[in-house]
């Protein structure tokens, strides 16, 4: 019996990596992990009690006392954290920002690693900046998926216009870049590509497109047939 696969998908701020890799562990029968929520709540716990987004012991010891727990309503991933769903109030702009200020801390990292693999162990797909290069350096495919800081910001300026946040294109773009800046620069697990993942471009494709080479990708390893369509 083969071993179940385990699929990195990286890349910057609304890259479409969260709806891309649901789709995909939803077409292969995978869980997916969305990493990035457990940095968005580590981030969301700190402001509420009032820890210091940069005291590395304290929100360490916080990330590592955290209860995760991820489930699928038929619609979109539930995020729950010590039994209180936070799924919405961790989708924020502040929150954005908390969880990049607190992913920059070794101790936090250190925290959430184990439990990221732990998660990925009976094969999953999981999304976030360092999978295919720190979390997962063997899965089986890594993806390093981008798009042009316009579309990434046109995209989450109609998200959060969605949910009744009606913010300028601009200042939702000068807010991606700041946040891409503080990914890519930081010294432990930076946003990069990993030397041997496949790159793809969403930004003239529709997340269905990029969910078809995925799986064309996938099928040509581990032996998993995938959809023609
Ligand atoms: O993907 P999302 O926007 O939800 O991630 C929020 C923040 O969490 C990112 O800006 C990044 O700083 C951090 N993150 C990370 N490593 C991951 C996933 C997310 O540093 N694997």
């Amino acid at each position: 019996m083969q071993s179940p696969l385990s699929i990195a998908i990286d890349g910057p701020a609304s890259s479409g990596k969260g709806t891309v890799a649901r789709m995909v562990a939803h077409a292969l029968n995978l869980s997916y992990v969305d990493t990035g929520a457990m940095y968005r709540s580590v981030g969301l716990r700190a402001l509420e009690l009032g820890i210091r987004t940069t005291d590395g012991p304290a929100v360490g010891a916080l990330a590592a006392s955290l209860n995760f727990a991820f489930s699928w309503d038929g619609a979109r991933l539930r995020v729950a954290v010590d039994g209180e769903d936070l799924t919405k109030a961790i989708r924020t702009e502040r929150v954005g920002q908390a969880a990049s200020d607190v992913a920059v801390l070794v101790e936090v990292r250190a925290a959430l690693l184990e439990l990221q693999r732990e998660l990925a162990k009976n094969g999953a797909v999981l999304d976030g900046r360092d999978i295919g290069t720190v979390v997962l350096p063997d899965a089986d495919l890594k993806v390093y998926l981008d798009a042009s800081p316009e579309v990434r910001a046109s995209r989450r300026r109609d998200e959060l216009a969605a949910r009744g946040d009606h913010r300028p294109l601009e200042a939702v773009l000068r807010d991606i870049l700041a946040r891409d800046a503080q990914d890519s620069g930081r010294e432990h697990a930076p946003l990069c590509a990993a030397a041997d993942a496949v790159r793809i471009d969403s930004t003239h494709r529709t997340p269905q497109q990029v969910v078809t080479e995925i799986l064309r990708l996938a099928g040509q390893i581990g032996g998993v047939s995938a959809p023609t369509t």
